[in-house]
């Protein structure tokens, strides 16, 4: 249903653009052009000047640094793409043959940087709010090595290794179903999550299935785990080819399957995968197997592409990949920022709350968090609370506030209740200030607004005030329909109206 929704807003952009361009002629683009072109072989070289014209283009929200270094000292790439807190690793790459990966999230970075630039909106949420409310943590291509054996063969490497990459590729000089790292090493066997007892392991360094001698051997890998345990993401993607189907599960505990279900399911629904049934006995050893079992959070491995044996996936196969995955990463934002949400004690709200007066509004429940603008004094439903915060549906969006001038849990007072005040009933401004107003409407019929704990808030003609339910009596008009009071316009009140308060004065002022 999403996938059909965003097929109409692509078409009506698309006709949207056709009448753009006719209007202007196409010697105008209506946007620059796209930097990452998905109809080459994409090598090391092209993602990395592709990650500059990213990082250039779009520098407020791309940032390039390296983990480290292949085995052959291929710097491996890193992306930061977002401001958020909540932080998803996206990983590609792995296995030398399977480099379409990296082709897809590239894109993804494209669309991610292009969205944010142009506002665009994923079921009518703001792509800029997702993007400041999540980091997308990316390594495109852990295994570059092996990526550039597989497209341009061994005179890419030393001659002195020549001989040995021969061998490891069972003699053949085509180098086309390449999975390892330059030295042989399998990376996708290289993760402490069941490596002892990885099933169909090469005995000695080889093209594929070689899981090393212990695990984290391969420097690439080493550079993965350290990356993952320092920046402690809220779930991963490490993609794969081919197949269409999707790994999501590895000895996952029972109290996280439903979770990691859900969002495996997601996935699978927008892509069109197929999601692998969890095996008792699994092959352990790698990237998404250790994620799981050491941080205890969602991982997944999509293998992308139909299934085409042992090879890359071909180009053509492109647009197919690109219409199951363009939305994707808007899914994975808005739960990765609920798994991040989940951990900061956060609890589900329920009722209506009676903000006292204007507040700052935040992204997330922190005041390092960018500001959303403010929310006017009023009624607000409470979506959920984190410590002193609350958050608040506001429009499309939810956005957090200070809870220090809300009263939770309020009601509306049933449509024309009404209530007569004495002499000695107390008008407060709020009732979280102790202190009476001088104001008094002794012997006036004033409406009722809303009901908070012992206190019911009347409409006036100077505005909203608060009184005790126990120092007015409710006025019951069941003869005669409900009229409004006609409301005395507040220049005509006569200043001698006001009696003094024993209390000292104190008007307009709102609790701290
Ligand atoms: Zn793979």
């Amino acid at each position: 249903m999403l996938i059909r929704h965003h097929r109409s807003k692509l078409l009506s952009l698309l006709v949207t653009t056709v009448l753009i361009c006719s209007l202007f002629g196409s010697a105008t683009p209506v946007h620059a052009a796209g930097i990452v072109n998905q109809s080459q072989i994409y090598t090391y070289e092209t993602m990395i000047r592709d990650m500059n014209a990213l990082a250039e283009r779009y520098p407020d929200l791309i940032r390039l640094s390296s983990i480290g270094e292949s085995e052959y000292n291929r710097k491996l790439w890193r992306m930061d793409v977002g401001k958020g807190p909540a932080i998803i690793l996206l990983n590609g790459s792995h296995h030398a043959r399977e480099w379409m990966t990296t082709v897809l999230i590239m894109s993804m970075v494209e669309n991610f940087a292009s969205s944010y630039a142009n506002n665009d909106t994923y079921n009518k949420i703001a792509v800029r709010d997702l993007l400041d409310r999540v980091t997308f943590v990316i390594i495109p291509m852990v295994n570059p090595d092996g990526v550039t054996l597989q497209q341009k063969g061994i005179s890419a490497f030393p001659s002195s290794v020549h001989e040995s990459l021969i061998r490891m590729n069972k003699g053949s000089r085509d180098f086309k179903r390449w999975k390892a790292n330059g030295k042989g090493v399998d990376l996708n066997r290289q993760y402490p999550a069941g490596w002892e007892s990885i099933r169909n392991t090469a005995s000695s360094n080889s093209y594929m299935n070689y899981k090393g001698q212990k695990p984290l051997q391969a420097k690439e890998a080493a550079a993965m785990a350290k990356l993952a345990r320092e920046i402690r993401p809220e779930l991963a993607m490490s993609y794969h080819s081919s197949g269409e189907i999707i790994f999501w599960n590895y000895r996952t505990k029972s109290e996280n399957l439903a979770r990691d279900r859900a969002l495996a399911s997601q996935y699978a629904s927008m892509t069109g995968y197929s999601l692998v049934a969890p095996s008792s006995n699994p092959s352990g050893g790698g990237f998404t197997d250790w994620f799981i079992s050491e941080f205890g959070r969602p991982a997944m491995t999509p293998e992308i592409g139909r299934a085409v044996g042992d090879t890359h996936v071909p180009l053509s196969e492109w647009s197919r990949i690109w219409k199951q995955h363009r939305d994707t990463g808007w899914m994975l934002a808005i739960e990765g920022y609920e798994l991040w949400l989940g951990k900061q004690d956060v609890k589900p709200g329920s009722g209506d709350f009676y903000l006292l007066s204007s507040e700052t509004s935040y992204q997330w429940p922190s005041p390092d968090s960018k500001t959303t603008g403010s929310l006017k004094a009023g009624t607000y439903k409470l979506t959920r609370t984190k410590g002193d915060w609350l958050e608040v549906a506001s429009g499309s969006s939810r956005v957090w506030i200070s809870g220090r001038n809300a009263l939770l849990g309020v009601t509306k007072a049933p449509e024309g209740l009404k209530v007569t005040l004495t002499k000695d009933t107390g008008i407060y401004t709020t009732p979280l200030q102790p202190k009476a107003t001088a104001l008094s409407y002794a012997g006036q019929k004033l409406m009722i607004r809303l009901v908070w704990k012992d206190w019911y808030q009347i409409q006036t003609s100077k505005g909203l005030f608060w009184v005790k339910v126990k120092q007015v009596s409710i006025v019951k008009e069941e003869e005669t329909p409900i009229v409004e009071e006609p409301e005395v316009p507040a220049e005509e009140v006569p200043q001698e109206e006001v009696l003094p308060s024993p209390e000292p004065v104190v008007q307009d002022t709102v609790a701290a």
